[in-house]
């Protein structure tokens, strides 16, 4: 929900899908309620506000900036930075991560060289694994069964993909702390248990 009574709805589909639907957004949106009775019982009653989607985009998973160290270059943030297949859910948490490292190391009058480098070293390994592992969730979506078989793999899985629990940890601690300083009571904060 975005406010009042209106909804944003977003959705990941393949060029080829797409073209099956003819390209006809109403066309994939009573796919996507057949498919799903979750998701036709959200949109029960609903009423589109649009006729068209506003935006449609290519998302390129696996993307990852590294600048020649020779040329000027901004500091690139959040999807800017690296771009993780959607299953991890962890784009939010690498925006955030991100953001928060390149203002550390620009405090400490590092460069926005350096900070793609550390990102690429930081996230390579999962940006890889994550992307194979999308690929081939979407060429066989028969292997997202094996979950049902080998449940443990999924917590292999995305514990492969995520930023690394130290450094959300400590940035968590920061963000609360920062929010304190702005005035935010303690009451308004959501806590989450200590991991
Ligand atoms: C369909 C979909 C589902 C997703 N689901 C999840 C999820 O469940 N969990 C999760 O963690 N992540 C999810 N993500 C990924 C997540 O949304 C992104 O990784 C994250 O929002 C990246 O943050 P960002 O600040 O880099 O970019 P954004 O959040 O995209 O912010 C960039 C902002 O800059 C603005 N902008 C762009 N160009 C200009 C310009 N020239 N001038 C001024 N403003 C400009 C844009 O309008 C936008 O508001 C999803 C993404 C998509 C597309």
């Amino acid at each position: 929900m975005v406010e009042g009574d209106y909804a944003n709805l977003c959705a990941l589909i393949t060029q080829k899908k797409l073209k099956a639907f003819g390209g006809r957004w109403d066309h994939l949106l009573d796919y996507m309620q057949q498919y799903s009775r979750h998701l036709a019982c959200r949109l029960s009653g609903a009423v589109s506000m649009l006729e068209r989607p506003l935006a449609i985009s290519s998302i390129p998973y696996g993307y990852c900036a590294e600048e020649p160290t020779d040329q000027p270059s901004p500091w690139r943030l959040g999807d800017q930075a690296t771009v993780i297949p959607s299953f991890s859910g962890d784009g939010m948490a690498i925006a955030f991560y991100t953001g928060y490292r390149a203002a550390q190391l620009y405090l400490a009058g590092s460069t926005p060289a350096f900070f793609h480098r550390e990102v690429h070293n930081h996230f390579g390994r999962r940006l890889y694994w994550g992307t194979v592992l999308s690929r081939l969730l979407i060429t066989i979506p028969s292997l997202a069964q094996a979950v049902r078989v080998w449940p443990s793999i999924l917590s292999t899985i995305f514990t492969a993909t995520r930023v690394p629990s130290a450094s959300l940890c400590r940035l968590s601690g920061r963000i609360v702390k920062a929010l304190k300083m702005c005035g935010v009571a303690d009451s308004q904060l959501i806590h989450q248990p200590s991991v």
